[in-house]
């Protein structure tokens, strides 16, 4: 014990380490549970969230200061713990007992301030969290078409700029439209690459878009010109070229003194549109019920120009689809003379040009709703 230093009553010293304590603990009060500021601005006060959260997080900081000043090994309450073991024998046991209560009181004084802050705290992070205008935001993510409408609407902008209607109709047809009305009755064989799927009302699937044609004839008669776009439906296994379901334009123009030229002149001009001015076109011989006489159109590869590539099968040219002009039945069907009237039709089916144009191997990747596949069309 150092000389001329008057030693301070042991039990002093723990009372001044509790008020010392006290003291600087005083500002940390409005923080505790039961606190009526609960230590956060009061309603009415326009301190933002974040000014709240910052100021919270400083108090805690300083909490912690606190605690280290008033419980660590430098602290007062550390040296008057260390006079335990001097006092008299007889005073030790109660002076053993006050030091451990000033401790257990600081203790757990800190304690439920710091419970209280950092509940605040979290409480203000989540709040921030909901309303910081700073932070950058979540942009909505913009949507855009599917290939197939890309290409569709492609298809349905050039023959509305020569002058078509776009029709759409029902998707489930009479065994009338999608066969007897085409000039296909039944037993006919091209039912069967037709062949789609029944209901048990004598109802079925559209195995093409002609049933539209049939529909728009019988409602506005001739003249028309008209395309359908739509899906239809086929007994088809998928594979890479193959789906039961596909998206097909149907064409239809009905007028007096209606040609074969008219139709090359029109599929000509559709595919200059589309695939490029220099684009060839090709009419080959072919049969279906509702036309005659039939034709299959291919057009020059848009890749190799007609020297052969991998797109086009090395045979420089790509099949548009079939067509031809209308038979004269499917006229009288509807009620349109077909001594006054001729018409031509032809059909070709999206998929497979979305497909070609897109570069993909396999058409059904068009409808297994893969994100990472559809984003690629942004
Ligand atoms: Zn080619």
């Amino acid at each position: 014990m150092p000389e001329g230093v008057e030693q301070e009553d042991p039990k002093q010293q723990a009372e001044t380490a509790r008020k010392a304590f006290e003291q600087e603990f005083e500002r940390f009060a409005r923080f505790r549970p039961d606190s009526e500021s609960d230590g956060q601005a009061s309603s009415g006060d326009v301190v933002s969230v974040e000014t709240k959260l910052n100021a919270a997080e400083a108090t805690l900081r300083e909490l912690g200061e606190v605690r280290l000043r008033h419980t660590g090994k430098k602290s007062a309450l550390a040296s008057v713990k260390k006079l335990i073991g001097r006092v008299a024998s007889e005073d030790r046991a109660t002076f053993g007992q006050l030091v451990q209560q000033i401790e257990v009181e600081i203790v757990s004084r800190i304690n439920e301030v710091e419970a209280s802050l950092k509940s605040s705290i979290a409480d203000l992070r989540t709040e921030t969290g909901r309303i910081d205008v700073t932070l950058p935001g979540r942009r909505p993510r913009q949507g855009h078409l599917h290939p197939i409408t890309i290409m569709r609407q492609k298809i349905e902008d050039i023959f509305v700029s020569l002058g078509y209607a776009i029709e759409d109709d029902r998707e489930i047809e009479t065994d009338f439209y999608n066969f007897t009305a085409l000039n296909i009755p039944e037993n006919h064989p091209a039912r069967d690459p037709l062949d789609t799927f029944y209901t048990t009302e004598g109802f079925a699937l559209r195995s093409q878009t002609s049933t539209v044609q049939i529909h728009a004839m019988q409602r506005r008669q001739a003249p028309l010109r008209m395309i359908a776009p739509g899906r239809v439906f086929r007994r088809d296994t998928p594979d890479a070229t193959h789906n039961p379901m596909f998206y097909q334009v149907e064409g239809l123009c009905v007028d007096r003194n209606i040609t074969m030229a008219h139709l090359k002149g029109t599929l000509t001009e559709f595919v200059h549109r589309l695939v490029g001015p220099e684009t060839r076109t090709r009419f080959r011989p072919s049969y279906f019920p509702f036309t005659e006489p039939s034709a299959e159109v291919d057009y020059s590869c848009f890749k190799c120009n007609g020297a052969g590539c991998r797109i086009c099968k090395q045979s420089g040219w790509i099949e548009l689809g079939g067509s031809g002009m209308v038979h004269p039945n499917v006229l009288r069907v509807v009620g349109i003379d077909p001594e006054e009237y001729s018409g031509f039709a032809f059909g070709f089916g999206i998929d497979r040009m979305s497909a070609l144009m897109y570069k993909l191997d396999d058409i059904r990747l068009l409808f297994e709703n893969d994100v990472r596949f559809l984003e690629q069309f942004n």
